[in-house]
């Protein structure tokens, strides 16, 4: 059965092409592929390769559940991918995106510590251009320098792309009433009763837990480092939370690979200097 399942995703991939009538694009489109039934857009300064990384992990992202595929291509969700030097507004259906306020749930306790320094005196466009290189959900957004790895990337070390496309998974098995969601729920709060992830990214919320777990499950997380315990492959995070990572495998399968990570088990993962005692975010 999985073995179908990932011919029918590999059979629905396609080579780059200008964006079919049917999806209606904004005009800002210019190319185009398609995977496991879901569109994936860019303007024409994006190199086709970072559109067929994209295409490649969303296919092994996916392969284990295809009835999350299905799931996806019912919400309409699409992907676009940002050219280096485009920007999270420059995205035609994120023209209009306005900075989150001061008691958006998802801002990290370091931005709500310091609102009024860090987002009060930026404009929306600051804020967006600052704040993401990609965004997950209906719409989900990439960026081409981080899908390939460069050294401009400005979160080089990790594929945000893998993260952001997690957020869309969560989204999906929410919008399908799947028991799933609730279980990634609880095995949030169970971390945060137990101190786990303490001031980590993770802990923000338990959307950020889930999708940080994923790029620990599929070995292209930066290092973490938690009351001097380090975390960073699929092994390490089985061992310090072992109820998220079974979660993980309900949606992931046995695959800890995505073909076209380019920070799959990459020294990059890990900073230059002394192993840090933490990797909390201080603020
Ligand atoms: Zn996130």
């Amino acid at each position: 059965m999985l073995l179908l399942a990932l011919a029918a995703l590999t059979a629905q991939a396609s080579p780059v092409t200008a964006p079919p009538p049917t999806l209606r694009a904004d005009p800002f489109y210019a190319k185009h592929v398609a995977v496991a039934g879901l569109p994936i857009l860019s303007s024409a300064k994006v190199p086709d390769t970072a559109l067929i990384a994209a295409q490649s992990i969303v296919a092994e992202m996916l392969e284990h559940r295809p009835d999350i595929a299905r799931t996806m291509q019912a919400m309409g969700v699409r992907v676009a991918v940002m050219a280096q030097d485009e920007s999270t507004t420059d995205l035609p259906e994120q023209r209009g995106w306005t900075r989150p306020a001061r008691d958006d749930p998802r801002l990290t306790r370091c931005e709500r510590k310091h609102y009024d320094a860090r987002i009060g005196r930026l404009t929306d466009r600051q804020y967006w251009n600052w704040r993401a290189r990609g965004m997950g959900g209906v719409f989900t957004s990439a960026a081409a320098e981080d899908l390939l790895g460069q050294r401009t990337s400005r979160y080089y070390g990790e594929t945000t792309f893998v993260h952001e496309f997690a957020h869309t998974i969560h989204h999906a098995l929410r919008h399908a009433g799947d028991p799933l969601a609730g279980r990634i729920e609880q095995a949030y709060r169970a971390a945060l009763a137990a101190g786990r992830w303490r001031g980590e990214y993770a802990m923000t919320t338990a959307d950020e837990y889930w999708a940080v777990g994923t790029q620990l499950w599929f070995n292209s997380k930066r290092l973490v480092v938690v009351d001097g315990r380090r975390i960073l492959s699929h092994q390490g995070l089985a061992a310090y939370d072992p109820a998220l990572y079974a979660v993980l495998g309900t949606v992931y399968g046995d695959r800890h690979r995505l073909s076209a990570d380019p920070f799959y088990l990459s020294p990059a993962r890990i900073p230059a200097g002394p192993p840090p005692v933490s990797t909390a975010e201080v603020c």
